[in-house]
């Protein structure tokens, strides 16, 4: 057998601009990585770097030669642990360029089975649960204004930034016009521990599922002192990336926020969602702001987690991939109709 293989980037408008605590971005860009067997089979994996982790679409062209080189010379997306494991010892570092091979040659190998890739799992597409929606940093009234349109569109659970000067208005509005909707929140790394526990406290009045990301990764200790006085379940992001993070947040947060872009694969993805178990956190898959390139096959891990924060396509103008079906933000695997992860050209 052999494959061929190739890349392309692409600039993808956003529908509105996203802020968070580090900044605005009103596009997204990706690269997307097809490779296609003998027979004419194409798998589609996408890469949605992550500046913040030193990535960009310019690093991920960079690297991305040197690993569909590996995925050539293995020659078979039968090997998926060989393609994994070389990539990792070609390009130690860039896990979106290594996520975006990964999520493709799944998408290659399922396809050639005939099956979509939850069931090459075993996985209960019945077990799959609803995306959140992300509103971005605004004034409150511009918030709150995007909230209740997500509830309209049927979203029942909402994930809100913060990190600003005004936080507690912030999420007293929201919970105003989201009165029975499951509500996150994610500071990405604003707050001082201090000023977390403080914000914490007077955020638990509006019924939080969690507090995501409380204070910067360079300060585990931070983390454990917020942990241990919150009346809130926190949730680790940017503190957890790859497999040996997982360990070592695990005593000071509850929740492990996982992505494929920050960890390099779907089979790493994996690992760690078992290793979160076994450590006693519960398990939220997140994403960038990505296409359904690289989002659908994020889809198929449903069943395996506590909470899913999908919304990276629905955060797009126009997303050139459809995905997994998602109903009312539901992620709804039982009725995707065809192999593979389900990323698909519209
Ligand atoms: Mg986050």
């Amino acid at each position: 057998m052999s494959l061929e293989t190739s890349f392309q980037r692409r600039s993808l408008p956003l529908e509105h601009p996203f802020t968070i605590a580090r900044g605005t971005v009103t596009e997204t860009d990706v690269v997307t990585v097809r490779v296609e067997d003998d027979d004419g089979r194409v798998g589609i994996g996408a890469a949605g770097p992550a500046s913040h982790y030193g990535e960009t679409a310019d690093t991920v062209e960079a690297v991305l030669p040197d690993l569909l080189e590996v995925v050539e010379d293995v020659g078979d997306p039968a090997r998926l642990s060989r393609i994994e494991r070389q990539m990792r010892e070609t390009v130690r570092y860039n896990p979106a360029a290594r996520a975006a091979v990964s999520i493709a040659v799944h998408d290659l190998e399922t396809k050639r089975l005939g099956v979509p890739l939850y069931r090459y799992w075993g996985l209960d597409p019945a077990e799959s649960l609803e995306t959140s929606y992300t509103i971005g940093i605004d004034d409150a009234e511009t918030m709150c204004e995007k909230a209740e349109t997500a509830i309209d569109r049927g979203y029942g659970t909402l994930k809100v930034k913060l990190g600003t000067d005004r936080d507690e208005e912030i999420v007293r509005t929201i919970r105003s016009v989201a009165p029975d909707a499951s509500l996150y929140v994610d500071a990405n790394e604003a707050w001082t521990p201090r000023e977390a526990v403080e914000t914490i406290d007077r955020l638990a009045a509006f019924d939080l599922a969690f507090v995501e990301q409380p204070v910067p990764a360079d300060d585990p200790e931070g983390l454990r002192f917020v942990y241990e006085r919150s009346p809130v379940p926190i949730a680790a992001d940017e503190s957890c990336l790859t497999l040996s993070d997982v360990p070592a947040v695990a005593d000071r947060c509850d929740v492990a926020n996982l992505k494929l872009m920050k960890c390099g694969g779907l089979r790493e993805v994996r690992r760690m969602i078992h290793a979160a178990r076994a450590h006693g956190l519960e398990v939220m898959l997140g994403c960038m702001t990505e296409s359904n390139a690289s989002i659908a096959a994020a889809c198929h891990l449903a069943p395996l987690l506590d909470y899913a924060d999908l919304d990276g396509s629905l955060l797009l103008a126009d997303d050139p991939y459809d995905g997994v079906p998602m109903p009312d933000g539901r992620i709804d695997l039982e009725s995707l109709d065809r192999p593979g992860t389900g990323a698909t050209a519209d």
